[in-house]
């Protein structure tokens, strides 16, 4: 699957990281309150930065229909800001980091919460719970020399034009070249992988019919419609 760039080109997509619990107040909404360091602190935190992997299959280049799996339980959205990798980045320094990233996009983690939650009360990988076709919608990519500050980006997305998640990536507890920098010792990063950086607060349930929009300031902007799946 490609992601197209903004101005010209596209890049074949990767695979694709989610970073957990990056904003204090999504964390204490999931019932972690108080896990981890304040937030842009996190690079004085030498303690693992809990990720997980979503299927490259699942992603949705420039919206489109959000279907909902039959008989999965609640499905939620989480706006998050998406850091597109331009050059492989192996056992980058956090210094270094950035010029391995091509550029930023709006992404959501689209997440079937029900079965994530089972997943974690049962000691299981989330794969299924975050993997589905169409769970991770991403805008075009923002080239990195076209945002100015990826640390000052508001995020917003609303639901038939009512607002559920506001915030800004000025709340991620670990900013971008600690990310890059630390999921690189774990495995390479290669062009076109995407790190999705967390959600702030205000997750929701999504329902068929629902219209929803989402935009990380200056970087772009999604639009996509909830559908029903089939059943099995
Ligand atoms: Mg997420």
């Amino acid at each position: 699957m490609d992601l197209r760039i903004r101005g010209g080109g596209a890049v074949p997509a990767g695979k694709v990281i989610g970073v957990v619990g990056n904003y204090a107040l999504h964390r204490l909404e999931m019932g972690r309150a108080g896990v981890g360091p304040a937030a842009g602190q996190g690079a004085a935190s030498e303690g693992p930065i809990p990720f997980f992997l979503k299927a490259s299959s699942c992603l949705l280049p420039g919206g489109g229909d959000i279907v909902l799996p039959h008989g999965v339980g609640r499905v939620e959205h989480e706006v998050e800001l998406a850091v597109v990798i331009g050059r492989t980045a192996r056992r980058v320094a956090e210094a270094d980091a950035m010029a391995c990233v091509l550029g930023f996009a709006v992404f959501l983690d689209i997440t079937a919460r029900e079965l994530q939650a089972k997943a974690k009360k049962e000691g299981m990988p989330w794969d299924e719970a975050k993997g589905f076709d169409t769970f991770g919608p991403i805008s075009e990519v923002a080239p990195r020399a076209e945002v100015p500050d990826p640390h000052q980006v508001g995020l917003r997305l609303s639901v038939h034009g009512q607002v559920r998640q506001r915030g800004s990536t000025k709340q991620m507890q670990f900013q971008i070249p600690t990310l890059v920098a630390r999921f690189s010792r774990a495995m390479t990063l290669e062009r076109g992988d995407v790190i999705a950086t967390g959600t702030p607060e205000g997750v929701g349930v999504l329902n068929p019919d629902d219209l929803v929009e989402a935009e990380a300031e200056g970087v772009g902007s999604l639009r996509c419609r909830v559908v029903a799946g089939p059943a099995p």
